[in-house]
């Protein structure tokens, strides 16, 4: 998952305070020196580090724990407000007709974040475009493009043109119908004097709305001498942090937004055009804290289904059955990968962890259940219960499996249905836990 390394070291420091009667400052010290470790390692910016200890130290030790919460409660309430300081609020890029540059250096991931932004518009019901003045990067026209192709987004490029300003102002006057106008500027290896200048001149006769810096979550420090020096140059109002799938590091590109006037607006989490989210800050923290995020998974699956096909509500509601599970499997699939559905249940609260091997294996078992339910009747769909030993026997043969397979689906049913529940009222409910903050 994001930050896995990072999210895993957390919850193993909160987990000293597991069963702790009260917060004496030795457990305090133990769990802030662990937390400290992991921020550190992730590439946080060491001052902030330093400060969200200090704040996390008095605030344990000096703060009342409020009525009915626990001790461990108290402390992760803590710890979540501090963290938030950190990665600040998130931008909020609002649903409407807009002109957004594109900013960042070579590699960070900008021309992919271009498209990916234009998909995420149009997936939410606006009609996106997008113009490339990358002429720097070879292959960044011929990249955009067929990205937009393959999405259905008009795109306004001219090959092998350098002028990056003029393009700018021929295509803004080309896309000029469509509500949100994407500009993809070019980027340099580092921080040149070129760069900046032509920067400046796309910005002054574009006049964006927002201006989005994609940072590479891999680069750590570094990310906030870039941050500023294009904060200075021409303001920033959001960063894209990319890549955030595939390193330790993000810590510091996290960090390194607090350079800017601006904050956090999506994250990247992989190559495809659907792998970017909309960065909000509670439920970043939440999920890295083992507690899910419940609200993105609803969103997701209200974004991927039609209302008859299955209603989100009842998703939550105790009652499971197979037939629900079946819809539930389908519409998984159109949500995406497995892998991205599972991080987002809260199945550290519930005390479950999913390596990351499971998760592939997951993806396969949930066609073998297809399968399986497929043999089922609608009876038995509705209340497996009444599967016993010979129809779990027929029901593997009829579809080419083995009983064993069955008896792991409906285990597994049983096991979703208790989560669905969880959710509800489970023990470690985070919107039950807000409200006793
Ligand atoms: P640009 O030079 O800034 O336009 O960079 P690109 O958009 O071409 O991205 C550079 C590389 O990073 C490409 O191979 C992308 O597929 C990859 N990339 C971009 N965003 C992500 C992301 O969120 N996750 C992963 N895993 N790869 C990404």
């Amino acid at each position: 998952m994001v930050m896995d390394k990072l999210s895993n070291s957390l919850q193993d420091a909160l987990k000293k305070l597991v069963g702790a009667g009260r917060i004496d400052e030795r457990t305090v010290n133990d769990v802030v020196k662990d937390i400290q470790r992991a921020l550190l390692q992730s590439d946080v910016n060491v001052k902030m580090v330093m400060q969200l200890s200090k704040s996390i130290k008095e605030r344990a030790l000096e703060e009342d724990v409020p009525q009915g919460m626990n001790p461990r409660e108290h402390v992760i309430r803590i710890v979540y407000e501090e963290l938030m300081k950190i990665v600040g609020e998130g931008t909020d890029i609002p649903l409407k007709p807009q002109k957004i540059m594109m900013i960042g250096l070579q590699g960070s991931g900008k021309t992919t974040t271009t498209s990916k932004l234009a998909h995420y518009f149009q997936r939410k019901g606006l009609k996106p475009a997008v113009i490339c003045a990358d002429t720097f990067r070879p292959g960044a026209y011929q990249q955009l493009k067929t990205l937009c192709e393959s999405l259905n987004v008009p795109f306004y490029g001219e090959e092998g043109n350098p002028d990056a300003v003029g393009i700018v102002e021929r295509g803004l006057a080309e896309i000029d119908k469509y509500d949100v106008k994407i500009i993809d500027t070019a980027g340099r290896h580092s921080l040149e004097n070129d760069l900046i200048d032509e920067m400046e001149r796309i910005h002054a006769i574009s006049s964006p709305d927002y201006k989005l810096l994609v940072l590479d979550a891999g680069i750590g420090q570094q990310a906030s001498e870039q941050a500023k020096a294009f904060n200075d140059s021409i303001g920033i109002s959001g960063v894209v942090i990319s890549k955030l799938d595939g390193t330790a590091k993000g810590g510091g590109a996290m960090s390194a937004v607090a350079a800017t006037d601006s904050s956090i607006a999506f994250i990247g989490v992989g190559e495809t055009p659907q792998d970017l989210e909309k960065f909000e800050a509670d439920r970043f923290i939440s999920r890295l804290l083992g507690m899910g995020d419940l609200r993105s998974l609803m969103e997701k699956a209200e974004e991927s289904l039609s209302e008859d096909e299955l209603d989100v509500e009842s998703m939550m509601k105790g009652k499971f059955t197979l037939k629900d599970m079946y819809k539930q499997l389908e519409a998984m699939n159109k949500m995406g990968p497995m892998k991205q559905i599972m991080q987002m249940l809260p199945l550290g609260g519930m005390g479950m962890k999913v390596s990351d091997d499971a998760y592939e294996v997951t993806g396969q078992k949930m066609a073998q259940y297809k399968t399986l339910m497929d043999s089922m009747t609608e009876e038995e769909m509705i209340n497996p219960r009444i599967i016993g030993s010979s129809r779990i026997k027929r029901i593997s043969i009829g579809a080419g499996s083995n009983p064993e397979t069955v008896r792991e689906l409906l285990k597994y049913h049983k096991q979703m249905q208790n989560a669905m529940k969880g959710m509800r009222g489970g023990k470690f409910n985070m919107k039950k836990m807000m409200k006793k903050m």
